[in-house]
């Protein structure tokens, strides 16, 4: 629970005189600061740091720690991201010292058994995608994408045609569509959606031609529905010589059931770290492997992994890679955790995965639609939107309702996106959560909005139960504070 108590900065406890550790005065080494440092890296004056216990400092990190909300700690119907439970299991597993302690230097026969792990991972992934060829070395969902599109290029120029320099991205597409195709020197092109939430095919035949480098699309779409068209799309794009990329950052609703290879799509990535179990949030470290048709192969990220009679080794001989695009061979303890997962939950659990992430998300939103705008009224996959478009009318904003959310207890959804939706709200529920669960985060839902109706100022003013009230947000991104003092300067 999030405590509603100021706490001050370790700053202000700070007492001069005052020492948290216990070294005392015990001179270790006899050697004095300036026969350890170069002349210039010593300070003039000391910094200026807190002067506390030993028990404050661990009392004041460690009531700061109980501030943190997790997925570990509550409910997250964070759409688009999956913001999933991580098992445990993948955490020891990673931690094995065989596992955590090699490094990526190391000859290759003596990490076979790494090596063999990222080879099996290889192997699953294309299997699960219905790719013929997977490279681990993207460490995010939009290095990926990157590297996917950079491979395109580069088997369009092999076949001579430098002229393919448009990338197709629906308007409902995660905002990293549209920039990885810019940075890998494309032009994105929006084709609509429509009144379906899906691909508008006649834009998409406008559309496709002579230019056209590939369409990059998410299936189930960001709004959560299936691209039921696919099969079509796919004839559109490959008759006019483009390629098609799959975003499979979120592929929790097609496990086991559909496979992008099968609905025509060329390469694929796929986010480890959403989908596949790996801890997420915060920069941390992510994995964004890439699966390619065999077209595509020789395009790979080199050194590519390969079993021979020998032993699993590199090679580096691929004279039309795009290259590394990434130093050593990818985040192996995220890569490690998936494999974790997906040999945990085998084939068949795979696939209850996904009939769990939809299920749960068409009971929740059929929950909550009585009472928000649903914009398209059909059976959703993994996740779905809503429109707090009612209770704008009423003055109330899905931004106030997020807000008090938090009073409830729960992280909020993402709201506006995608942007094409009017007061957006996603919700992916994920499919690790009870029924009950489900129910409860409904009933907040619902009984904010019957707040709207009956006493919007609390709605508007919220949050009220949290540690910092309602945040300027606007001018914390563009007058950030950084340093502790600086806020009493204008
Ligand atoms: C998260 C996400 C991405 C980007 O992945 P990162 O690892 O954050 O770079 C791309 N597409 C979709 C649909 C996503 O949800």
């Amino acid at each position: 629970m999030i405590q509603n108590k100021e706490q001050p900065l370790i700053f202000e406890r700070s007492r001069p005189g005052r020492v948290g550790h216990g070294l005392g005065d015990i001179d270790h080494t006899n050697e004095k600061v300036e026969d350890i440092l170069p002349a210039d890296y010593i300070r003039e004056e000391e910094p200026e740091l807190p002067e506390v216990s030993e028990l404050q400092l661990i009392r004041h990190y460690t009531s700061l720690s109980t501030r943190n909300y997790g997925v570990d700690s509550g409910f997250y119907p964070l759409g688009s991201c999956t913001m999933k439970y991580n098992p445990k299991m993948n955490e020891d597993v990673a931690r094995m010292p065989g596992f955590a302690h090699v490094h990526p230097y190391q000859p290759e026969e003596q990490v076979q058994g790494a090596l063999e792990v990222m080879y099996h991972l290889q192997q699953s992934l294309a299997e699960i995608t219905g790719m013929d060829e997977v490279t681990l070395q993207p460490a995010a969902g939009a290095q990926g994408e990157w590297t996917g599109l950079m491979m395109i290029r580069a088997f369009h120029e092999a076949n001579g045609e430098k002229g393919r320099d448009k990338v197709i991205v629906p308007d409902s597409a995660h905002g990293t569509n549209p920039a990885s195709a810019a940075v890998a020197g494309f032009t994105p092109v929006t084709v609509k959606t429509d009144e379906r939430g899906l691909v508008d095919l006649d834009h998409l035949r406008e559309l496709a031609g002579s230019d056209t480098a590939a369409l990059m699309l998410t299936n189930p779409n960001t709004l959560g529905l299936f691209e039921e068209d696919i099969v079509e799309m796919a004839a559109i794009i490959h008759e006019a010589g483009g390629r098609l990329y799959y975003d499979g950052a979120n592929s929790n609703a097609i496990l086991g059931i559909s496979r992008p290879g099968d609905m025509g799509f060329d390469v694929v990535h796929l986010n480890l770290h959403k989908t596949f179990t790996g801890p997420h949030g915060g920069g941390g470290p992510g994995s964004g492997p890439v699966g390619v048709k065999k077209e595509l192969i020789p395009f790979l990220p080199k050194p590519v992994l390969q079993k021979t009679e020998k032993g699993f080794t590199w090679d580096s001989e691929r004279p039309q890679s795009i290259g590394r695009v990434k130093p050593y061979y990818g985040n192996f303890g995220i890569n490690l955790r998936a494999y974790t997962y997906i040999r945990t939950m085998g084939a068949e659990g795979l696939r209850k995965v996904s009939e769990y992430a939809v299920l749960n998300a068409n009971y929740l939103m059929r929950r909550l639609e009585p009472y928000f705008d649903l914009p398209y009224n059909r059976h959703c996959k993994h996740e779905f939107v809503l429109s707090g478009k009612r209770q704008k009318k009423l003055g109330v904003k899905t931004l106030d309702m997020a807000k008090r959310l938090l009073d409830y207890g729960y992280h909020p959804p993402t709201i506006y996106f995608p942007i094409n939706i009017e007061e957006c709200m996603m919700m992916e529920p994920t499919e690790t959560e009870t029924k009950e669960t489900l129910d409860e985060f409904a009933d907040a839902m619902i009984q904010i909005a019957q707040e709207v109706e009956e006493n919007p100022e609390i709605v508007q003013e919220a949050p009220h139960h949290t540690v910092v009230k309602r945040l300027d947000e606007a001018l914390a991104a563009r007058k950030p504070v950084l340093k502790y003092g600086d806020s009493n300067q204008d």
